[in-house]
């Protein structure tokens, strides 16, 4: 049985356009995301192919993954990690471990683009994803949970401490 192999190139590249990047989420925009997982068809492990151009960041708020733990490789360009507590920027070269349960957003904070490979597992996990984003009715930024929505093909952003939903975006 061959190997299975994937070349990052041949894979469209997916990602929220700016208008699905909630209000006060701390992303102006977020780069192109290949989603290799499911090319590989792993089983464990998560694995996405970033590209981020300047100003362009991961994914479109601080967040924070319960179980999962999270390897970045910035292959080209640099990026920034920061989170509450830390700000790291990392090189072409260099990878960070992002450890589960901690809030992070990395954003390309250079002039020049930069491409990452990121590697978490387990590759699914039970718990949902935590999102700071600003809620109006609490009228500060507060954890969101990110879900379908009752409206096939919408997804929708919940606060946790009102349950306001504080914004809806369609897939
Ligand atoms: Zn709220």
């Amino acid at each position: 049985m061959p190997f299975e192999t994937v070349t990052i190139e041949a894979v469209e590249p997916v990602g929220p356009s700016d208008e699905d990047v909630p209000p006060g989420a701390d992303a102006d925009s977020v780069g192109g995301i290949r989603v290799l997982s499911d090319e590989l068809d792993t089983d464990g492990v998560s694995v996405n192919h970033y590209t981020l151009d300047p100003g362009e960041s991961f994914r479109v708020s601080t967040h924070r993954h319960g179980v999962q733990e999270e390897i970045f490789y910035i292959v080209s360009g640099a990026v920034t990690f920061g989170s509450d507590a830390a700000e790291t920027t990392v090189e072409a070269g260099e990878l960070v471990r992002i450890p589960p349960g901690t809030s992070q957003l990395g954003t390309n904070d250079g002039d020049t683009p930069a491409t990452g490979l990121a590697i978490g597992a387990p590759r699914e996990y039970e718990e949902e994803t935590e999102w700071l984003v600003e809620c109006p009715d609490c009228d500060e930024r507060t954890v969101h949970t990110f879900g379908e929505a009752a409206t096939e093909g919408e997804y929708r952003y919940e606060c946790t401490g009102c349950g306001h939903e504080t914004y809806r975006v369609s897939a």
